[in-house]
């Protein structure tokens, strides 16, 4: 599997045009061109406990001598949960603003679709490699085996809740207390159940941290 169910597509032209330091004004497009997910774990931004971010792909120490980018390119920003965010930092083994990959070190937009040639989800939820690079981005760059737990505990919680909002839309296109409509809701209730129980999961696992 994918680690994001859809590839994010950042807008030609964003709604805001802030400059200076005020690139946290994209953020509203961000959320809206990466499907309300992390563009680099794919975790969902509506649990509590997992702040959102706005990442400068092209970290900020590498242009703010130069000034080759701005600060609010909108192209060189990415919807990060803090996890992410927080362990890719300032990482750039190039260290060159041009040179994404070196060494099989680096990292790749994520609104690309090459993203995904290196990285994907297991069955469980959990991230894994396909290559050297999606290695290094697994163990180096995003800590996605560290963090672990939350990964498949967020990544359940997220297919529970689709499954849920499938099946209420479901539900009520059927007439109600018909045979269909009790059926369908009892699937949901048993899926509410599970999605409150993982729910709780996670924030115990962030409260132990
Ligand atoms: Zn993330």
């Amino acid at each position: 599997m994918k680690v994001r169910d859809r590839l994010p597509v950042r807008r030609a032209v964003p709604t805001e045009n802030p400059t200076g330091k005020n690139w946290s004004q994209h953020k509203p497009d961000l959320q809206e061109d990466f499907f309300h997910h992390c563009g680099y774990c794919g975790s969902y931004d509506g649990f509590r406990h997992t702040y959102f971010e706005v990442d400068h792909f092209i970290p900020k120490s590498l242009f703010e001598t130069n000034n080759n980018i701005s600060y609010c390119q909108y192209n060189n920003l990415v919807y990060s949960c803090k996890f992410c965010n927080n362990n890719k930092s300032s990482k750039w083994p190039s260290g060159d603003e041009n040179v994404n990959i070196v060494d099989d070190k680096g990292f790749i937009d994520p609104c690309d679709f090459e993203y995904d040639n290196h990285i994907y989800r297991t069955l469980e939820g959990g991230i894994l490699w396909h290559t050297n690079l999606g290695e290094w981005l697994v163990k180096e760059a995003f800590k996605f085996d560290e963090r672990d737990v939350s990964i498949k505990l967020l990544w359940e919680l997220d297919q529970c809740r689709k499954l849920i909002e499938a099946l209420v839309v479901e539900m009520n296109s059927r007439e109600v207390n018909s045979e269909e409509y009790n059926f369908i809701k009892r699937e949901a209730e048993k899926l509410s159940l599970v999605y409150f129980l993982n729910h709780h999961e996670l924030i115990d696992y962030y409260s132990s941290l």
